[in-house]
C-alpha cells in the first residue's frame, strides 16, 4: 500500500451525519466516495474492515439509520458515504420509491462525489436491483466501480470475476477494474484502500 493510502486509513473515521431526506444532506466540503449494494451484501463489514473502526458498522446498522445516507469523515481528506441497502425480497413499492428518490437526488446533485463503489456478493453476482442502480448511475454520469464482497465464500471466484467484469464492461460509467474483497480474510482491502486514497488526492 502506498504511504498516502496508509496515512489516510490510519486516521480516525467518524460518523458525522445521517440524512433521511434530501433537504438534510450536508453541505459538500470534502471529496466523497459512496458505497452501495443489496442489503446483506456485506457493506457495513467492508467499510468497517477498510477503516478498522468497529463503531462504524454499528452506526449504520442502528435501527433508523439503515434507510438513510450516512456520512463518515476520514480525517480532513475524504467523506465515505454509506447509501442505504436495496433489493429486499419483500420491500413494499412505497419503500422502493422512497429509496430511489433519495439516492437518485444524491447521485445527480453531488459535485464532490468521485466514485461509487458498487458492492456485489461474490456468491451471487449482479442482480436486477443492481442493474436498476447501474441505470441510475449511467443516467447521472456517476463513475462507479464493482467490488466483490465475501470472496472467502465464493465457489468459483475466477468465473464470477469474469462474468461480473464482462457485464460492467458494457457500461461506460463503470471503472474497468473489478475489486475482490473479503472482510473476513482481509483479501483485497489494501487494493480497495489504495483506489479510494487515489481519489482523495
Ligand atoms: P450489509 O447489510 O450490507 O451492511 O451487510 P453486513 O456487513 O451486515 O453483512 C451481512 C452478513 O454477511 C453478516 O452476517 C456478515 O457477517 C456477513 N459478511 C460480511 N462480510 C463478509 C465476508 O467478507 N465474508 C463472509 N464469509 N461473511 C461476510
Amino acid at each position: 500500500m502506498s504511504e498516502e493510502a496508509r496515512r489516510l486509513f490510519a486516521q480516525e473515521c467518524r460518523f458525522v451525519f445521517g440524512a433521511a431526506s434530501l433537504d438534510r444532506l450536508p453541505e459538500p466540503e470534502l471529496v466523497e466516495v459512496a458505497f452501495a449494494g443489496r442489503s446483506n451484501v456485506g457493506k457495513s463489514s467492508l467499510i468497517n474492515a477498510l477503516t478498522g473502526r468497529g463503531a462504524l458498522a454499528r452506526a449504520s446498522n442502528t435501527p433508523g439509520r439503515t434507510r438513510q445516507i450516512n456520512f463518515f469523515r476520514l480525517d480532513d481528506a475524504l467523506m465515505l458515504v454509506d447509501l442505504p441497502g436495496y433489493g429486499y425480497a419483500r420491500a413494499p413499492k412505497k419503500e422502493i420509491a422512497a429509496w430511489t428518490k433519495l439516492v437518485d437526488a444524491y447521485l445527480r446533485g453531488r459535485t464532490p462525489l468521485r466514485r461509487l463503489m458498487l458492492l456485489i456478493d461474490a456468491r451471487h453476482g449482479l442482480k436486477d436491483s443492481d442493474r436498476d442502480l447501474m441505470k441510475m448511475l449511467d443516467a447521472a454520469a456517476v463513475s462507479y466501480q464493482g467490488v466483490l464482497t465475501k470472496i472467502d465464500k465464493a465457489d468459483d471466484l475466477e468465473a464470477m470475476k469474469a462474468e461480473v467484469s464482462a457485464e460492467l464492461a458494457k457500461h461506460v460509467a463503470a471503472h474497468p477494474r473489478l475489486l475482490a474483497t473479503s472482510a473476513v480474510s482481509g483479501a483485497g482491502l489494501d487494493e480497495t484502500r489504495e483506489e479510494i486514497a487515489s481519489l482523495a488526492l
